[in-house]
């Protein structure tokens, strides 16, 4: 791709319009440094006219539409989504930097979270309750409004995807700000969903900067609800500022992900996945097995193996086939990483792979694979979710010591275990507080298997039916059979 590509417009009510109070602005490919994109940004009165729109489609064609119908748009969605996945995987590595090769791997599966949703989407029933003669009693599931979905930069398509299809297949309507790093593919499914054949207002597009034009989506009163994936911190601002306005809030939030390989399991899938999780979205990911801990008796040996493999990783621009890992997807989490790996010097843990940013490959936000061993639970980095490639060492002695050490910690999104002992493994997953534990495999994420936070990681689930929850509201209708007042 050559010379800057250029995407000015916004999608509001089924139209590509000008920013009214937003601007263009450069966006930037972290593997080189450079803008790549100039795309339009919305400001508050953007937000007004998108929110607006949101508004007029749910109360007029979306939620009227028979269901069946809704669910057909989605698979048309599905289908266009298949079709330009070889495009969409290019504009998704360039803008976030995501290595091809990986974005490859899951961009492919995208369509799925469209037909699987669309086929849930007339099977959200109700249930009669029973009391007495008196009363017919039975719930109905209504979708909930207008959604602002609120995106991060680490995956920008996946995000919005597990948002979006059950969204839509609830019947809600929908304002879309991506972050403002990485917002070229959410014009993408603007298109898509515009030639799918959305009714106009059903799917709109503003990006923007979250302190501005997020918090203004967040703090108006027409959106019903919020579904925001980001950090912690982003998410209590959120809260706050929407205090006023009595919203329902999803959050997927951060992780400090406990990965434990117990001294039976099968140390070479063990070892794969261990490397594997730790430096995977170039360690921007949520899921991230970012402590390690390793049985005393294989501890060395892990340690080694995984210094070494980290060494072996071949980090480079996004866009190459042959790169493993790209860069960093912002000069901000590049610095924020690099600062960390300064905090685990200083902390004591003993550096054995990485530690630097690699400055031979230029202006590109890249850092080495860096492993820390020795780390303590006390350490930051054993504590802190870094968003980088940075994983830490722990040792353990006993099961009971390590479940307290998993956790031991402010976050629940995720866990990994490793073992041949089944009993072992179900009795160690039932005492993990966290959203999802993998057992003897690591990162298993579906269309249909829930996904979310146990304390600071969130509140509600994606993925599976739960997702459909966070969009549905649920009556109780009461109906007498006698027509007197009880
Ligand atoms: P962030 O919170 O800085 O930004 C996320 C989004 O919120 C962006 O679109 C941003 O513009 C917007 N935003 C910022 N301030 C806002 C405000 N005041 N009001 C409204 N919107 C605002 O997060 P990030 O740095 O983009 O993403 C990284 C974080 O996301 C990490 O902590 C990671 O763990 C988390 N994450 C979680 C999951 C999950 O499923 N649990 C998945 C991916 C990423």
């Amino acid at each position: 791709m050559s010379g800057i590509v250029r995407q000015d417009k916004l999608y509001i009510g089924g139209e590509w319009v000008d920013p009214i109070d937003g601007d263009v602005v450069p966006t930037i490919d972290p593997s080189t440094g450079e803008p790549w994109a100039e795309v339009a940004f919305g400001g508050p009165k953007d937000i007004d006219r998108a929110v607006a729109a949101a508004k007029e489609a749910f109360e007029g064609p979306w939620r009227r539409m028979p269901v069946t119908e809704r669910a057909a748009l989605l698979r048309r969605f599905a289908e266009i989504y298949t079709r330009r996945t070889e495009e969409l995987i290019q504009l998704e590595a360039r803008d976030s930097g995501r290595a091809i090769r990986e974005v490859r791997g899951d961009v492919g599966n995208h369509a799925n979270w469209f037909y699987w949703f669309a086929s849930l989407a007339d099977k959200m029933g109700g249930r009669t309750i029973p009391f007495d003669e008196s009363v017919h009693i039975f719930t109905t599931r209504q979708p909930v409004g207008v959604v602002g979905g609120i995106t991060p930069w680490n995956v920008p398509l996946l995000s919005t995807v597990w948002k979006l299809a059950p969204a839509l297949a609830a019947g809600c309507t929908f304002v879309h700000k991506p972050a403002e790093q990485t917002p070229f593919t959410a014009f993408e499914l603007a298109r898509m969903g515009e030639e799918a054949g959305l009714p106009p207002g059903v799917l709109n597009t503003v990006p923007g900067y979250g302190p501005t034009t997020g918090a203004h989506l967040v703090g108006h009163r027409d959106v019903d609800k919020i579904s925001f994936t980001g950090e912690g911190r982003t998410a209590a601002e959120i809260q706050r500022a929407g205090a006023g306005s009595l919203k329902r809030y999803s959050f997927e939030l951060g992780g400090k992900s406990p990965h434990i390989l117990f001294e039976d399991c099968d140390l070479e899938q063990a070892l794969n996945a261990a490397t594997g999780s730790a430096f995977v979205v170039c360690g921007q990911s949520c899921a991230l097995g970012s402590r390690l801990y390793v049985h005393r008796s294989i501890y060395g040996r892990v340690a080694e193996e995984i210094a070494r493999r980290a060494g072996t990783i071949r980090v480079g621009n996004a866009m190459d086939a042959n790169t493993q890992m790209g860069p960093q997807s912002s000069i901000a989490q590049l610095e924020k990483t690099l600062s960390y790996i300064d905090i685990g010097k200083q902390e004591g843990a003993t550096l054995l792979a990485g530690g630097s940013r690699i400055e031979e490959l230029g202006k590109g936000y890249y850092v080495r694979p860096t492993v820390f061993a020795d780390v303590t639970s006390d350490m930051r980095i054993a504590r802190e979710e870094i968003f980088g490639p940075v994983v830490s060492l722990i040792p353990f002695d006993t099961e009971e010591e390590v479940i307290a050490l998993a956790n031991n910690t402010r976050y629940g999104l995720a866990a990994g275990l490793w073992t041949r002992d089944s009993a072992r493994a179900h009795r160690v997953a039932a005492r993990i507080d966290a959203g999802i534990v993998w057992v003897n495999t690591y990162r298993f994420i579906r269309w249909s298997t829930p996904y979310g936070g146990f304390k600071g990681s969130g509140v509600g689930r994606e993925n599976g039916v739960e997702a459909m929850d966070a969009y549905l509201e649920t009556k109780t209708t009461v109906i007498s059979t006698t027509g007197a007042f009880a």
